[in-house]
Parts: C-alpha cells; structure tokens; sequence
C-alpha cells in the first residue's frame, strides 16, 4: 500500500482487507465496468499508477467534474488505486451512478487494440467477487454493468443492443466483447 494525497496503492490481494476498514454511509448496488481508452496499455511504463491518476484527474476536472470521476481504477500489472472516496457518487455512467461504483480499467479492450494481460484480468475479477461480496450482491448483469448498455443521452439501459446512443466502453473485446451476451458467456461465470 502506497498514498500519494488521497490516490491509495494497493496490491491485488490488499483489496479486500482495505474495503474491510471502510464505513459505507450510501447504498451501494452496483458496479460499473469502464475501459479508460486513454491512457492506454503504451502509456503506463510500470511505475506511473499516480502519474496517471493525476492526469486523468486534470483531464476529468476540466470536462467539468469536482475530481477524478472513478472510484477505483486497475493497471497491467493488475495493482488497483482507490481514486475517489467510497462514499462519493461517482461519475461513471448517466443514469447508474447514484447507487453505483465505478472501476476504470486502464487500457483500450477495443477488438485489435491493448490485449489484456492476465495480471489484469484476474484483479478486474477480484475487485469484483469482492465488491459483490462485500454489498451483498448475487452477480447478474443488474449488479454488474457495462457503460456500453447505457445510452448516454437518456442516462437508461438501451433495451435492445445495437440501438441508441453508446460508446462501446469498456470494449469491444473486454473478456471477450461489450454486450449483455458475452458478459453472460465470459464474465458472469467468472464471478
Ligand atoms: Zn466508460
């Protein structure tokens, strides 16, 4: 565990004893999966996880928001950085934030772009596992949502994909694709 200012470090397998200390004051039952697009897997160099943070901060202060919108944001090498207090909404999807937390994955899981690495993939499962866990949530794709089934101008859950305004956060190709189908396929039996 490392702090810089309020970014709080930690290693995969610190994770759940860190949620463990928190007091929750909101409801929480949801959490949202977002690739950050940019920075991408060719800016983080291994030891930059604070350097990123801060420019994304800066990045999202000046579209507006008070701080960086995410809660927790993971890396390649698969550590996980607590970016905005638990207790805050984040700014993720429009329409799912109140109850939600939002992790932002670094990297672009576009079809053709970063390939995920496994460190990666196994830190998105346990923060995951460990969130639904701590919030007593059954996972589902109403407890765990990707941006890309928002429509991002009516802040709802599109009824049919391919339909409305989308962006295909959090790829294309994260764990095999961004629709409710392949989480049903490749993400849910992981969690
Ligand atoms: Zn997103």
């Amino acid at each position: 565990m490392k702090a810089v200012g309020k970014f709080i470090l930690l290693d995969a397998s610190e994770f759940s004893s860190w949620l463990d200390m928190q007091i929750i004051t909101r409801k929480i039952s949801l959490v949202q999966q977002h690739h950050t697009y940019l920075p991408a897997y060719k800016t983080f160099k291994g030891n930059n996880h604070f350097e990123l943070c801060k420019s994304m901060e800066q990045a999202h202060i000046e579209r507006g928001f008070s701080e960086i919108a995410q809660t927790f944001t993971t890396f390649p090498d698969g550590k996980i950085m607590v970016c905005r207090n638990i207790n805050q909404i984040p700014a993720g999807i429009k329409g799912a934030n109140a109850n939600g937390i939002c992790i932002e994955n670094v990297g672009n899981f576009d079809k053709g772009k970063d390939k995920m690495s496994v460190a990666q993939k196994d830190t998105i499962i346990s923060i995951t596992k460990t969130l639904l866990k701590k919030f007593n949530l059954q996972p589902s794709d109403q407890t765990v949502v990707y941006h890309h089934w928002y429509d991002l101008i009516l802040g709802k859950r599109i009824k049919v994909e391919g339909t409305g305004n989308t962006k295909s956060c959090p790829g294309t190709n994260f764990f095999g694709g961004n629709k409710v189908e392949d989480f049903k396929k490749n993400f849910l039996p992981l969690l």
